[in-house]
């Protein structure tokens, strides 16, 4: 593709002014807004949705750089104006779609899938924004700019995926995570990767706050998905399922939100895709809450007449345990165009949600419970029917969370009775107690 394609910052409200991706700018001048990024939609338009839609297809898989990531493959539509030498990629993306046939049948849901983002780099799909956020960084200390390192407050995964993209592309990394509220593989994951890890002494929003303050002086870039770049990457998850349906639209998509820069994205991609020509109609979208932490679900019972803010609860699903989303407004619009709808679940629907799954063979982190518990509400509701395509994404794998689901099987959660527990049996090393034990079970 020959054409030069413009991409620039923008206040996503509609104040005047525009700014570069590589300039040091998280929001608007003017109204303290979040900035968003837009396209030049005519350069993209010289090209017909079927020339995308061959381009797409020819990358998938190739071991060309950076075109077999499943971010890349849409480099175009994503950050244009990047040199490849400068991209940090992990050939992120790429995430299958479980068919959930047996989930699927228990539920009467034949065409039920499960975006499996979680089966990434670094274990969630957070590395799909991750690795725009760290390229732009390459290529602005390549042509000197004064940042030195890059920062996050994080519930976890954010911090992980910078932490890795920063070690591999040589950028130090700075982690603010609210101490004891994240899992120990977490934890663990920035450490390894060589990042400066800082455990609070507060809750993620106490942290954000924080990171706010440290990077104002530009030496330390803010790579919260406050920082509209992340959201070009997470964007493409939409536009890759589409892909991989041949281009055909789901009828719903469920997703599990906290901070609400993912469904923002969510919704940016599926946007794009149809002013373009890919697709002619779009999906419903629902927002799935931990009941814990529901400001977003708040404010949609209000019909969204103001921004709900609370004090995040303690929730299993830890990476949404926050109580004043960065995204409101982008992800509000979504949910309105969408036809969408934001919905919770309490600790004993999402932990049971989970097991449930596990037991038709997924893996699911508790995020994912979250939005499985929502499925299983909308289905009961007949909302959700039958003869609907039906798209969960899950966010993280389950392997971040080997804690919580050692907890629900020896029936540990607190407020979780679990209906679905599997503990282990202990026996002596006797052939007979052994072969009287199986025949029990196995009847
Ligand atoms: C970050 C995250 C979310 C929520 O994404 P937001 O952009 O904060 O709404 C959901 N699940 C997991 C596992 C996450 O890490
Ligand atoms: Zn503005």
């Amino acid at each position: 593709m020959d054409t030069t394609y413009n991409a620039s910052f923008r206040c996503f409200r509609g104040c005047p002014g525009s700014w570069s991706l590589y300039d040091v700018i998280y929001t608007c001048p003017t109204c303290g807004g979040l900035l968003e990024v837009v396209h030049d939609k005519e350069a993209l338009r010289r090209h017909s949705s079927q020339e995308w839609k061959q381009l797409f297809a020819a990358r998938s898989g190739t071991t060309q750089w950076p075109y077999g990531s499943g971010v890349w493959r849409y480099k175009e539509w994503v950050a244009p104006a990047l040199d490849d030498a400068n991209i940090v990629s992990t050939c992120e993306g790429n995430t299958n779609l479980f068919w959930a046939a047996r989930l699927g049948e228990q539920i009467g849901l034949p065409d039920l899938w499960i975006k499996q983002s979680g089966n990434s780099h670094t274990g969630s799909f957070k590395d799909l924004g991750m690795t725009v956020l760290v390229s732009v960084v390459k290529q602005m200390m390549a042509q000197g700019s004064p940042v030195k390192a890059v920062a996050a407050a994080s519930t976890g995964d954010t911090s992980a995926a910078l932490a890795a993209y920063g070690a591999a592309a040589g950028i130090p990394t700075i982690v603010f995570l609210p101490q004891g509220k994240v899992s120990s593989a977490q934890l663990i994951q920035p450490i390894a990767n060589g990042a400066t890890v800082l455990a609070l002494d507060t809750d993620f929003d106490g942290c954000m706050r924080i990171v706010k303050e440290i990077t104002r002086d530009n030496s330390i870039y803010l790579a919260n998905s406050m920082n509209s770049l992340r959201i070009e990457g997470q964007k493409t998850v939409g536009i890759e399922i589409v892909q991989q349906f041949n281009w055909q639209v789901p009828d719903w998509i469920i997703i599990p939100v906290g901070n609400l820069g993912n469904i923002s994205a969510l919704g940016k991609g599926f946007l794009l895709m149809q002013e373009l020509g890919l697709i002619d109609k779009l999906p419903r979208l629902v927002a799935a809450q931990a009941a814990q932490a529901d400001p977003f679900y708040q404010a949609y019972r209000q019909d969204f007449r103001q921004k709900v803010s609370l004090p995040a609860q303690k929730t299993l699903a830890s990476a949404i345990q926050i109580g004043d989303p960065v995204s409101y407004e982008k992800a509000m619009a979504t949910v309105q165009r969408f036809d969408g709808l934001v919905e919770h679940a309490t600790e004993h629907e999402l932990a049971n949600a989970a097991a449930q799954a596990d037991l038709t063979g997924l893996y699911t982190c508790p995020h994912t419970g979250v939005a499985l518990a929502v499925l299983l509400k909308l289905v009961q509701r007949g909302l959700i029917q039958s003869h609907h395509r039906v798209i969960v994404i899950s966010t993280a794998h389950g392997l971040k969370f080997t804690q919580f689901k050692m907890d629900y099987h020896e029936d540990q959660l607190p407020g979780v009775e679990a209906q679905l527990a599997n503990p282990p049996i202990y026996l002596p090393a006797d052939v007979d107690v052994v072969r009287k034990t199986l025949d029990r079970y196995l009847r």
